[in-house]
Parts: structure tokens; sequence; C-alpha cells
């Protein structure tokens, strides 16, 4: 999709309008190390927020450092996440992550895109996660499900795959803003513009938006 300066300058009205809207719009998987919020987020695939946050209450007592999770019998492990789903593989993905983190990065959770691609059940998402939210690196744009619905929505990107609505979203969004826009982006599509009715009547950007009442479900203010 083109980048149009009128597209970008869109684009920054929008963020500007949902900073004003969402001004604590942050991470909102509960962390106080890298190591952490890598473990939240490999947790949060195929789960919510509020789910993963419940779960690494517990957690995050019992396992402090790499060698906690690394250590670990597996099916210990397994039954501390379970109830995130798919346990088998996030319990794999976290101690193949944290043995790699041990071996050869001396206990810490790299800081580049390409050391933390290399660790198991690591993809783009999470390294953008990891580096955004505990680093403050800009490394990329994160894009979830309701980065890419309201992508689409705004007419930000026309495309499916998420790396490829990263990728628009990157020419699109100020490098100053990469970290911020997915929480702004999420926080709106949590509050408002929801994935079956979104409501476009209470919608602060509903003039900045193509879709504005398009929307089969959209529902104008009562
Ligand atoms: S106008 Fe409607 S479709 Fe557009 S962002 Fe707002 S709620 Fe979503």
């Amino acid at each position: 999709m083109e980048a149009t300066p009128e597209k970008k300058k869109r684009v920054r009205q929008i963020i500007r309008t949902l900073k004003k809207e969402y001004p604590d719009a942050r991470c909102s998987l509960d962390h106080t190390s890298p190591l952490e919020l890598l473990v939240a987020t490999i947790l949060s695939a195929q789960c919510t927020d509020e789910r993963v946050n419940l779960v690494t209450a517990d957690l995050f007592r019992k396992y402090r450092t790499w060698e906690d999770y690394a250590s670990a019998p597996p099916a210990e492990l397994e039954r501390d996440i379970h109830s995130t789903g798919f346990f088998r593989n996030k319990a794999k993905a976290i101690q193949g992550a944290c043995r790699m983190i041990g071996e050869r990065h001396g206990g810490r959770v790299p800081r580049s895109m390409e050391e933390l691609l290399e660790l198991p059940g690591v993809a783009r998402k999470t390294a953008n996660v990891v580096l955004g939210n505990a680093y403050g690196i800009a490394s990329g744009v994160v894009v979830d499900t309701h980065v890419a619905r309201l992508s689409e929505r705004l007419g930000l990107s026309a495309e499916k795959q998420p790396e490829k609505i990263e990728r628009d979203l990157a020419v699109l969004v100020p490098e100053t803003d990469w970290i911020v826009f997915p929480h702004l982006l999420i926080a709106h599509g949590r509050k408002i513009c929801k994935a079956r009715t979104p409501l476009c009547g209470e919608c602060p950007v509903a003039k900045l938006c193509p879709s504005a009442f398009k929307f089969d479900g959209a529902k104008a203010k009562a």
C-alpha cells in the first residue's frame, strides 16, 4: 500500500488523537526484567494477557533466573504454565531459550533482533516486544491481532501477514512512535474498535478512518 504524504499526515493525526485518549497505553504483560517479559510474551501466544499475568504472578516468584527455567523438570514447568494453553510447546521454547541465554549470552536476554531470533520459540513479534518494552529499542512495530485488524480498518495496510503489515506500518509511523503505536491500537481495539462491533459512534478517530460506519456491526452512539 502506497505511503503518500497525505496518509503519513493522517497517521500522525491518528497517533496524536490516540495518545490523548490513551495516555497510559503501555505493555499489558506484567514484568520486571527482560527475562520475565520474554517468558510472558512466549506464554501470550493464543492466550489473553490477563490469563498470562495471573500465571506469571506465581511463576516469576518460583523461577527467578534463566537457570531456574533451564533446569526445571519439563513436566513441572508444563504444569506451572498449563492454563495458558499449548503448554508443551511453550515450556520447550522457554527452556530452549533460557539454555541459549545461559550458554551464549552470559545469562542476559540479548539486545538485538538477530540474536533474539536465534532463540528457540522466538519470532519477530516476540523479539519486537522484548526490544521495545524491556530495552526501549525501536526495532520494528509489534503486530498482533488488534494491530492487524485496526491497521486494515484505518486503511494503513491491506496485507494479511504480520510481517508485511509491519513493513507498511514502519513506513507510515514515525520511528519515535514505533514502540507506543501498537499499545495505542491495542487499547483502542479493546475499548472501541472491537472485532465484531466497532463502536464508530464513540470513536475519536472516526473522521480519520475510511471504515467509519461501513462495518456491518458498527454501532452509532445511542
Ligand atoms: S471509526 Fe470505527 S472502524 Fe474506524 S477506527 Fe473507529 S471504531 Fe474502528
